[in-house]
């Protein structure tokens, strides 16, 4: 414990060295984020490829590509988004100068998830960078080959003082969390983040957390499956790749009935066409994490009628493979809908319109994505208007959560802040309210001072 105590006050002193704070530090530090994804790029997709059996593909595209680019935007930008801000003034202040000062906050500590642990942590970490704050990264115990990547390079590239990595699991962040942080990110499951939530309350500590949850789609009577946009193949994509194991995949779908038996059909048809007759062949499927993951979803299965299984259900234990797998007639009390699947497993839930789906939807917690099919741009408002959730993305899916203009986040249940582009600058800067007056013009301020009169006040 004191070792782990000393190295965070490591990090507290060269922050407080004023290291962090030219624009051109960071600029540098940025870039040899950069460096890192580009010459190391083999040596990830390898570490991925054992602690998930990641397609080469999907490394590439959504975790190296992902960081590289947040990396470049923050570079682009940081001059821009580090500038003090000045108000327009208000009558007491004509003789002043006002202004927001952007200012680091410190110490931020990143706990890393596993389920993208390159692209969700080193996103946070262009975060802790761009804004100027040194950083304590926890990578996810459960991609244990990937953490011991993390752990190796990030001294290579990054400056030592301001960044440490530590590996382990509950124990060792336990220990952390016992140490005063100045912001904590947090990415996992919506139990832990009230664990975080509450040792962070100790010190006083804001939290960034990004949470799950069970992200509906909703596809309406007047989508167009056959012709152009392919339905089935977007939902599919989103929930299949990582094998169903992404925050913001699609959970369950709300199909109108009208289209039920099309969109079933297409879906069996698109997984057919994506990952072949046997889809524990495809290269392309990633595999569950570890043995608790596939056992928690195996039950899933087990529970669900076979008369309500479309495709899939098909399971390896020895290699964690769960095939993609659709079950329709499914109902909101089947124990498949309690909570976030995680899991290549679809339920499609058949409704009536957009006021049964608004209706499911806001039965249970703020989902963390929620996905609108429909041409009728007056049914989409009205989803929008009457639901919440973190982001949504309206005939297509992960949209909204790859793009770094938008701020990516949960509400209530699926999380708290958000980060992305700008967002991950303003999620870390503290903005200083600055009133900056001279040492003249006492006469314009005398009037405040007691012994203090009606007269005074009206002035
Ligand atoms: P988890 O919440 O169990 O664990 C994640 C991290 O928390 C690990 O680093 C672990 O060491 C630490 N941890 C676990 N238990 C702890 C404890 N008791 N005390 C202190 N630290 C502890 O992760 P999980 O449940 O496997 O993750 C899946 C969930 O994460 C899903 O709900 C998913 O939607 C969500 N998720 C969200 C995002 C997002 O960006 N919003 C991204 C990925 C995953």
């Amino acid at each position: 414990q004191d070792s782990t105590e000393t190295k965070v006050i490591d990090q507290i002193h060269a922050f407080q060295t004023g290291i962090t704070q030219p624009i051109e530090w960071r600029i540098a530090q940025l870039n040899r984020l950069i460096d890192l994804l580009n010459e190391q790029e083999d040596a990830i997709v390898d570490a991925l490829q054992q602690d998930l059996r990641k397609p080469k593909f999907e490394t590439l595209m959504t975790e190296v590509i992902v960081a590289k680019n947040e990396a470049t935007y923050a570079i682009n930008n940081v001059h821009a988004w580090s500038k003090p801000t000045y108000p327009s003034k208000t009558f007491p202040q004509l003789m002043d100068t006002v202004y927001i000062q952007k200012q680091p906050l410190g110490v931020v500590l990143l706990i890393g998830a596993w389920n993208y642990p390159i692209q969700l942590l080193f996103n946070q970490l262009v975060a802790v960078i761009v804004s100027g704050n040194c950083g304590i990264i926890k990578p996810s115990e459960l991609s244990p080959v990937t953490a011991d990547l993390i752990a190796k390079l990030i001294p290579q590239y990054l400056d030592k003082e301001c960044f440490k990595v530590y590996l382990g699991g509950i124990p060792e962040t336990t220990l952390l969390l016992q140490q005063k942080f100045d912001k904590i990110i947090y990415t996992g499951s919506s139990m832990v983040g009230k664990i975080i939530m509450k040792a962070a309350a100790e010190h006083l500590t804001p939290v960034l957390l990004e949470l799950g949850g069970k992200s509906p789609v909703y596809v309406h009577k007047d989508s167009n499956l056959d012709l152009g946009i392919t339905v089935a193949k977007r939902v599919a994509w989103g929930k299949y790749m990582n094998l169903g194991q992404t925050c913001t995949a699609p959970d369950y779908v709300l199909c109108h009935g009208h289209v039920l038996e099309e969109f079933l059909n297409k879906l069996k048809s698109t997984i057919k066409e994506m990952y072949g007759e046997d889809p524990q062949k495809s290269p392309d499927l990633a595999r569950i994490v570890n043995a608790r993951n596939f056992q928690r979803i195996e039950k899933l299965i087990l529970g669900m009628s076979k008369e309500k299984l479309v495709v899939g259900g098909d399971m390896n234990e020895k290699t964690r493979y769960i095939a993609p797998t659709v079950y329709k007639d499914v109902h909101i009390g089947d124990p498949i809908m309690d909570s976030e699947i995680f899991g290549p497993i679809l339920p499609v839930l058949a409704v009536n319109g957009e006021d049964e789906a608004i209706e499911i939807i806001n039965g249970s917690d703020k989902p963390l994505a929620f996905y609108i099919f429909a041409k009728s741009d007056k049914v989409v408002q009205k989803l929008l208007s009457n639901t919440s959730s973190g982001g949504a993305t309206v005939n297509d899916v992960l949209m909204h959560a790859a793009a770094y203009n938008l701020p990516f986040g949960g509400v209530g249940n699926s999380g708290m802040g958000a980060y992305h582009g700008k967002y991950s600058f303003d999620a870390l800067t503290h903005e200083r309210s600055i009133s900056y007056r001279g040492q003249n013009l006492e006469s314009l301020v005398a009037a405040r001072y007691p012994p203090y009169t009606e007269k005074n006040l009206s002035m």
